[in-house]
């Protein structure tokens, strides 16, 4: 996977990729980070990319030019014309399916926003994800991407050491994923779940699966409306909803 980010701050979206495991995986080339200052396709000579917006209103807006400028610097560099992401609070909120869809390509582009946002003339022209990280407000695009790529990185083959422990987490089942224990068995005196020291793997899986329901329910109840539950399932969140009650 070949990330192109372009960015009013390479050295933020840089110091962020370089460490623990996509920092790894950049070094052992299985991923590559490639940063590109918008700012240097200016063509105005105090580098100045931001202009107020037309018909008023609070705050300025990246030009379509440094960043159309920028764009095309990378294109004709990579020779193609991979899905380019802008990050926006006005996209799709981005989810593991996603992230599963984006992890299949080989190069991407993510455009960072700053100010008060880009001249959409540029966006209609280059973009084609428009993606949110949340509903809420950021002051740029950088952690947005960076939430991104990290997400992604996580999919791609030889990044995580074991490839299990993608596919078993939280959301790429459609629930949550179940507690977990790590050593010692006993601290400020609460036991692990006996089950989890039992070595029978029919019970431990029955266990995990109950316990990812229980998350899921009290925690992202709209999930469960998405998954189709088996009659075991549904059981047990019968059992669990009598659990909570009593
Ligand atoms: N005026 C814009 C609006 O109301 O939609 C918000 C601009 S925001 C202050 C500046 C930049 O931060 C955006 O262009 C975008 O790149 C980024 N950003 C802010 N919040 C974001 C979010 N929730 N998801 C993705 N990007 C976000």
């Amino acid at each position: 996977m070949n990330f192109h980010v372009m960015t009013l701050f390479p050295e933020m979206i840089e110091n962020a990729m370089k460490v623990s495991i996509t920092g790894r995986a950049i070094d052992n080339n299985l991923l590559s980070l490639n940063t590109y200052d918008i700012r240097d396709y200016t063509l105005d000579k105090h580098r100045r990319v931001d202009d107020y917006p037309y018909g008023g209103g609070a705050g300025m807006l990246m030009m379509a030019e440094p960043v159309s400028r920028c764009y095309e610097a990378i294109t004709n560099k990579i020779n193609k014309k991979p899905r380019t992401i802008f990050l926006s609070p006005t996209g799709k909120v981005f989810n593991q399916k996603i992230c599963e869809d984006l992890a299949k390509e080989e190069d991407l582009i993510f455009l960072c926003g700053h100010y008060e946002g880009i001249d959409e003339r540029v966006l209609e022209e280059i973009v084609t994800d428009t993606i949110s990280i949340g509903d809420y407000v950021l002051t740029g695009g950088e952690l947005p991407a960076l939430v991104m790529m990290d997400s992604i990185s996580r999919l791609i083959d030889g990044v995580l050491s074991n490839n299990v422990s993608a596919s078993d987490e939280s959301h790429s089942s459609g629930l949550l994923e179940h507690p977990q224990y790590t050593r010692p068995a006993i601290w400020h005196e609460k036991e692990v779940p006996p089950v989890l020291l039992s070595g029978n793997h029919k019970l431990l899986s029955e266990w995990y699966r109950k316990e990812s329901l229980r998350k899921t329910l009290i925690n992202r109840p709209d999930m469960l409306e998405n998954i189709d539950l088996s009659e075991l399932d549904k059981k047990y969140i019968e059992e669990i909803k009598e659990e909570l009650e009593s």
